[in-house]
């Protein structure tokens, strides 16, 4: 069986993987705030963790994952003020579609998913042990976390007092005692949601959630906390801060790891930018395993262009896997393992290089049809979270006897093109054209148009 060797962002170095106790490994991963559909930069973290999960499970007996739902946050207290509906049905309706698009990328679902609105009591004693243990103060219905207190603050993003404040949002605030000060608590005006609690009715802050979901569900120290790499600071420095400060100094993670931004055009794809496809979108095109191939194709760790054709040649390789597959359908596999593909997932999650694998795995059985090669590329297949399908399956999802994928493109282009020229009579007649051919075209916030077939 292969080591695991994985980088650690906080030795800035790749390690040996050794768990606190082989016998039951622990990861936690900063899940969703649920206000809005999940955008494909999103699915990143998600894909990435879910296949070090497997591989994880592959290699000792028992593993917990825990990926927490934070539904408690004021992006969600706003949206359901803009959309005048209760919190709730915004929250419900939002980790609905997360649990079904991320199963649609293939991604199992973790062992445990903690919510804030159900951890709350355990927020509350986490911040009366740290105010009891002076790392954090009592400021006008606030509570705030007093940085100075911990000599490692900043050890996680290596990042100096000034370049914390500087690249930080927190608020600059007459109470605090220092600007780098974050908060843990904070009052809620009456028609905002709010718990009671020693310092008055209010509502935790985003860090204290995760601080206290993670011990609720795994316990005071885990293996492995992961998230994107946005959130190390000051997200997983603040985590790091009231665990570590809770706990008497005992370490709160041994390990951690930081997936790459998804970017377009070299900018991080985000909600605020407006740059962003929605994985639901994506989904209304492409079958969810070729989007979690162009997930997988890029190292965790370095940046990932995100373009349509990027897609279109995931499709592309996928159709060779399943074409190799369906070449030696009447095969039956043999019990090899898919040695190459789980040696080069264990050298840091390289999922360029094992993908690289399963390409010659796929030559192999198209020209020898050996059952060994059938074998090893079907396991290499589950340690990614591909080629579940039957290859049947696969080639029939494609035959659709609607207008082909070029021509649907080569429309938007001439529909984007009278809308230029203020033509909007033609921009609607190609509109209509392709709907009564069983296309939906979409206009997406921040330009561009995306389409789905109807059925
Ligand atoms: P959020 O809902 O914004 O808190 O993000 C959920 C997860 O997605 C976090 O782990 C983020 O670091 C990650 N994330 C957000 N945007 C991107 C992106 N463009 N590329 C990769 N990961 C991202
Ligand atoms: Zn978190």
């Amino acid at each position: 069986m292969s080591k695991l060797f994985i980088h650690n962002s906080m030795s800035r170095r790749k390690e040996a993987f050794e768990p606190l106790d082989p016998a039951h490994v622990r990861m936690y991963v900063c899940g969703p705030t649920v206000y809005d559909f999940a955008h494909i930069g999103n699915a990143r973290p998600v894909a990435v963790f879910d296949t070090l999960y497997r591989l994880l499970k592959r290699l000792y007996p028992r593993v917990t994952y825990a990926r927490n739902i934070t539904d408690i946050d004021d992006k969600i207290i706003e949206r359901a003020l803009e959309r005048g509906v209760h919190i709730d049905s915004i929250t419900e309706e939002t980790i609905a579609a997360y649990r079904a698009d991320m199963s649609a990328i293939g991604a199992l679902p973790p062992d445990v998913e903690p919510r804030c609105t159900r951890t709350v009591p355990q927020m509350v004693a986490m911040i009366a042990t740290l105010v009891e243990k002076k790392h954090a103060y009592v400021a006008e219905g606030h509570v705030l976390f007093d940085v100075a207190s911990f000599k490692d603050y900043g050890r996680l993003s290596g990042r100096s007092r000034d370049e914390q404040i500087a690249g930080s949002r927190v608020e600059v605030a007459p109470y605090k005692k220092d600007p780098g000060d974050f908060v843990l608590w904070k009052p809620s005006a009456p028609e905002q949601p709010g718990w009671e609690s020693p310092w008055g009715r209010g509502r935790p802050g985003w860090h204290i959630e995760c601080s206290a979901m993670a011990k609720d569900v795994l316990g005071i120290t885990i293996d492995i906390h992961g998230g994107g790499h946005d959130l190390i600071f000051p997200h997983h420095e603040n985590e790091i801060a009231q665990s570590v400060c809770a706990h008497d100094g005992v370490t709160f993670s041994k390990y951690w790891m930081h997936n790459g931004f998804l970017v377009v055009n070299g900018e991080k794809m985000s909600k605020s930018l407006g740059n962003f496809f929605t994985v639901r979108q994506l989904l209304a095109k492409w079958p969810g395993e070729a989007i979690r191939l162009l997930l997988l194709k890029t190292h965790y760790r370095a940046p990932l262009d995100f373009t349509d054709d990027g897609l279109r040649e995931a499709k592309g390789e996928l159709d060779r896997f399943y074409q190799a597959l369906r070449h030696s359908n009447d095969v039956v596999a043999s019990g090899v393992r898919a040695s190459a593909v789980e040696n080069a997932l264990c050298d840091d999650l390289n999922t360029a290089k094992a993908i690289a694998e399963m390409h010659d795995l796929a030559r192999q059985l198209n020209s020898d049809r050996a059952p060994d090669a059938k074998a090893a590329l079907l396991d290499a297949g589950s340690m990614l979270g591909l080629l579940g399908s039957q290859p049947e399956a696969w080639f029939k999802g494609e035959t659709s006897d609607g207008p082909r994928e070029s021509e649907i493109e080569s429309a938007i282009t001439a529909r984007r093109d009278a809308k230029k020229r203020r033509d909007f009579a033609e921009a609607d007649r190609i509109r209509s054209e392709l709907k009564e051919k069983g296309v939906v075209l979409e206009d997406v916030p921040g330009g561009g148009t995306t389409w789905k077939r109807s059925g």
